[in-house]
């Protein structure tokens, strides 16, 4: 081995006796609650599909029809020839999905939720080059974190969902361009931000909000619209970003704003335009995954998640673990050291119940947890089956 590979795998090692070394398991089946994993049939509780369409006939046949009309590939980037039709209509439908929340609303369609948060935060700044300024939450998902140090801007991270602390830092900035960012539903713990209160202040102290709804998009709000719609929010300075490939069950994201605000990210922004377009046929399959959210039976796949998430509040607690209070399918239980949480991830699995360790530093070291996700498609007797478990792991540990 040369000197420089030495270095990778001592690094690696040391990962391992820290109980932070990461793996992947191999999903050999449709992403659903009943699949197989490393040639084993498990039940999972891992995914972000809370709606179950990733594997929906109705999304995979639009998949097969798009890559039909459009075939498999895009070709080139967005400004060059790769913008399709398929992307077009979609964005008009996202647009008009989300227009009850903003004004004179316009959709733009990127690769992913990671590159679209690159793409505001790195765009918003450059309007005003050397005076922009980023309030970032202290939880937020590791691509805003990305975005903020790309954005060559002043960032000021204030303390989790704090919003007397975020009205501190917005007081005493004089930056001309001012950009408040947050989770919705934050990724890892479930819980809301108090966006109201938030927007209230951004227009109050003249900031841009954008709001990452990457977990709230289909899930939150009578119609799925999301954090918005659950907040009844409506604003000239809102951003935001849903992705697609969680409750959409497909892959992407979009931003919704101002159309004068999209115009600009087309101009300025380079994880939107330095990069091949994504396959037109995923926009054309992410048409029939808005049609389902925006449905009656979007509606009643929110209503079975949020018994689910009941059923799942029975949760039962060894005196160590700690359940964290969450409206949403994201269901985490702390568990603590890491060690711990991969024991107690391992004996699930050797149940037949897949659940993911996360441990840091996607949450802070000491806070290691299962993170349980719900999907509509998730029976009762799949959550009962989980408790028992929970409930035998408890009893044990
Ligand atoms: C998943 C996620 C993203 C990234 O979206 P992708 O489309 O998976 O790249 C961004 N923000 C949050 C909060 C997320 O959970």
């Amino acid at each position: 081995m040369t000197a420089l590979i030495d270095v990778l795998q001592a690094q690696i090692e040391q990962l391992d006796t820290q109980g932070l070394r990461r793996r992947r398991r191999t999903a050999e089946a449709a992403c659903a609650p009943h699949t197989v994993v490393d040639g084993r049939r498990v039940l999972s509780f891992n995914s972000n599909d809370y709606l179950g369409l990733a594997a929906d006939p109705r999304v995979t046949a639009a998949l097969q029809e798009g890559a039909r009309l459009y075939g498999a590939g895009s070709g080139a980037s967005h400004l060059v020839s790769g913008h399709s039709k398929a992307h077009e209509e979609l964005e008009e439908r996202l647009a008009d999905f989300l227009a009850p929340h903003l004004l004179q609303p316009r959709a733009l369609y990127l690769s992913t939720g990671y590159m679209a948060n690159l793409a505001v935060l790195t765009a918003l700044a450059a309007a005003t080059p050397g005076e922009a300024e980023i309030f970032s939450d202290a939880l937020n998902h590791a691509s805003i974190i990305d975005g903020t140090r790309l954005a060559r801007a002043k960032v000021t991270v204030y303390a989790h969902n704090d919003v007397p602390a975020l009205e501190a830092a917005l007081a005493v900035s004089s930056a001309k361009t001012k950009i408040v960012v947050t989770d919705s539903v934050f990724s890892m713990d479930g819980d809301i931000a108090p966006l109201p209160q938030i927007l209230a202040l951004c227009e109050r102290h003249g900031a841009w909000l954008l709001v990452d709804d990457a977990h709230g998009f289909g899930v939150l709000g009578e119609h799925g619209r999301g954090a918005l719609e659950y907040f009844s929010l409506t604003s000239p300075q809102l951003v935001y970003m849903g992705t697609l490939g969680k409750a959409a069950g497909v892959s992407g994201a979009f931003v919704a704003a101002h159309a004068t605000v999209i115009d600009w990210l087309v101009q300025r922004a380079r994880p939107y335009i330095y990069t091949t377009a994504a396959a037109p046929a995923l926009a054309h399959a992410l048409l029939t995954s808005v049609a389902l959210i925006d449905s009656r039976e979007g509606q009643q796949r929110r209503a079975q998640l949020e018994l689910l998430q009941h059923q799942l509040s029975g949760m039962p607690l060894h005196a160590g673990w700690k359940r964290l209070a969450s409206a949403t399918p994201i269901q985490p239980l702390v568990i603590g050291g890491n060690a711990e949480v991969l024991a107690a991830a391992q004996a699930l699995l050797e149940q037949g119940l897949w659940v993911s360790a996360i441990r840091a530093p996607t949450v802070p070291a000491g806070t290691a947890r299962l993170r349980i996700t719900l999907s509509a498609t998730h029976t009762h007797d799949d959550v009962a089956r989980l408790l028992d478990a929970l409930h035998t792991l408890a009893k044990e540990s």
